[in-house]
């Protein structure tokens, strides 16, 4: 059995791949509605929301989409909170619908820092929405969300619209008292089911921007597909294996308790951290930045991110992920989001240690 520690797809626990094959249920019809409202109300508690939770089917990149699209109307000004790879990604999606966007970039491996954030706003605004990811999962920072959210409601009444697909389920996030707008998150990481849907909360005042105006769209439509929840179904077809797999997972997660649930990340985290540390390798993101469900590795000079991945996979069944953008050759990450028990984190930090040994003693073996 592999050991998977990247940041997702993950294996999905026994339940919910049971669930997930029980036979497709009719999305108009009353065991959807029941199937519907548990996994919305189940979900709420994890975004810290009262409102609506728009179940797409799609991957995180298209509920980030359905946050631009909804809620920015192209030529609107933009911020996009740019410290790594989604967040750049963000950006982009913004940009490719008209947005004009003003980036705020902070250096691979920091966490913004809300000084700063309000800094731009004063220089930089007005802006129509502020765009920021929670946890970067390309460097394993954790963005300071609160405090974000609270720099950006005391400068401005821009949207917040917040990437949570790595955080959602692992981190808590209290989307009504920050105050975002909207956050979105996806099925496949913290969520525990299988890569499918997107749900994305949306406040009122996201709503109410899109029923305003926002950006042209049809698929995504928030209002439309929060009437359709409120009656018990979707707009279009969803994935309902999907849906039927993130019951059980939510019930998961609910019986386990978000307290403990956000305690055994944080835990894990800090664990392999001391792992590593005392192995002699290098997490890349001070202490106080760290991120709960994926950490960042800095491979020695001369030791390449793909060959210790290949190693990593082939002579001790552990799957890492790979570095992301500038980090590419030299960084491997280690995902400890979902479900995991230490000893696999223990595992996968004593198999890169070796790999690392090994690769830097005998190059000529890669
Ligand atoms: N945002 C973050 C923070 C992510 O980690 C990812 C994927 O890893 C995405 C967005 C994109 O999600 P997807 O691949 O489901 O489109």
């Amino acid at each position: 059995m592999e050991n998977v520690r990247t940041s997702g797809p993950l294996p999905v626990p026994e339940p919910v791949g049971a669930a997930s094959v029980r036979g497709i249920v009719s999305h108009r019809g009353e065991g959807f509605r029941r199937l519907l409202g548990d996994v919305t109300d189940g979900l709420r508690p994890f975004f810290g929301t009262t409102g609506a939770v728009l179940p797409f089917t799609c991957s995180g990149t298209g509920g980030m989409e359905a946050a631009v699209v909804n809620c920015v109307a192209p030529g609107e000004r933009v911020l996009a909170l740019c410290a790594g790879y989604f967040g750049e990604r963000f950006a982009a999606v913004a940009r490719a619908h008209g947005a004009e966007v003003t980036e705020h970039r902070v250096p691979w491996g920091r966490a913004l820092d809300p000084a700063e954030v309000r800094g731009v706003l004063r220089a930089a605004g007005p802006f129509r929405a502020v765009l920021v990811t929670h946890n970067e999962t390309s460097t394993g920072v954790l963005n300071p969300l609160r405090e974000v959210c609270e720099a950006v409601r005391e400068e401005s009444d821009a949207l917040i619209l917040v990437d949570g697909v790595s955080s959602v389920g692992a981190i808590p996030v209290e989307m009504d008292a920050w105050g975002a707008d909207v956050v979105v998150t996806v099925t496949q990481k913290a969520l525990l089911a299988q890569p499918g849907i997107s749900p994305v909360a949306a406040g009122e005042r996201a709503l109410a921007a899109a029923r305003g105006r926002g950006g042209p769209r049809y698929y995504f439509d928030f209002p439309r597909m929060a009437d359709a929840v409120t009656e018990g179904t979707t707009t279009y077809t969803p994935a309902v294996s999907v849906l039927q797999g993130l019951d059980a997972a939510v019930r998961l997660l609910r019986e386990e308790g978000p307290e403990n649930v956000f305690r055994r990340h944080r835990h894990a985290a800090r664990h392999l951290r001391r792992r590593l540390t005392g192995l002699g390798l290098s997490p890349l993101v001070a202490p106080e930045d760290a991120s709960p469900t994926v950490t960042a590795v800095r491979l020695p000079a001369g030791v390449p991110a793909d060959a210790v991945r290949g190693r990593l996979e082939r002579e001790h069944g552990v799957l890492v992920a790979g570095g992301r953008g500038p980090w590419k050759a030299d960084t491997v990450r280690i995902g400890h989001m979902g479900v995991f028990r230490e000893d696999q984190l223990d595992a996968a930090a004593e198999a890169l240690a070796e790999t690392v040994g090994h690769l830097a003693a005998a190059p000529a073996a890669r």
